[in-house]
């Protein structure tokens, strides 16, 4: 798409630090990272967010978050690392073609777990529960 950053990325209108292409997925580093060795994996195609990607794109973008993950940790010395996609503006997503994170981690970086993002935990009933499953069930 005209004006995205990602799109030209993928075309090598927007130079990268490439690290992984296949016919679905591409992988670079992020030019901003929130730590040493930050990647993203985005499908090769404009697509806004990650519940509209085909079978074919997830399963490469998945792949590729596979693939990249052990490399990076043995690249970096990073024992462990946290992978998150911002899915949509209300999740922070910034970029509005789908991204996978895979940032690095180490003891004492202070980042913590996705857990302290500041959830307010809302207390749900038992039967509230049931019916949030019970109608994801039922879709196709
Ligand atoms: P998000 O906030 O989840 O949409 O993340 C967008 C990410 O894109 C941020 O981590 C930015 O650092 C990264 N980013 C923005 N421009 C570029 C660029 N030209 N090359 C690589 N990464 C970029
Ligand atoms: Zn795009």
């Amino acid at each position: 798409m005209a004006g995205c950053i990602f799109c030209r990325i993928v075309s090598g209108d927007v130079p990268a630090r490439s690290l992984h292409e296949d016919e679905h997925a591409v992988a670079f580093l992020d030019a901003f990272p929130l730590a040493e060795g930050h990647i993203l994996v985005v499908p090769r195609a404009h697509v806004g967010r990650l519940e509209e990607l085909g079978d074919a794109q997830a399963r490469a973008v998945f792949a590729a978050v596979h693939k990249l993950t052990g490399r990076v940790q043995k690249a970096t010395g990073a024992p462990a690392t946290t992978i998150a996609v911002n899915n949509g503006r209300e999740a922070g997503q910034e970029v509005p073609h789908v991204h996978v994170h895979i940032v690095p981690r180490w003891p004492g970086d202070g980042a913590g777990p996705i857990h302290a993002l500041g959830w307010s935990r809302p207390k749900l009933s038992a039967e509230r529960m049931d019916q949030i499953a019970k109608s994801i069930r039922a879709l196709p």
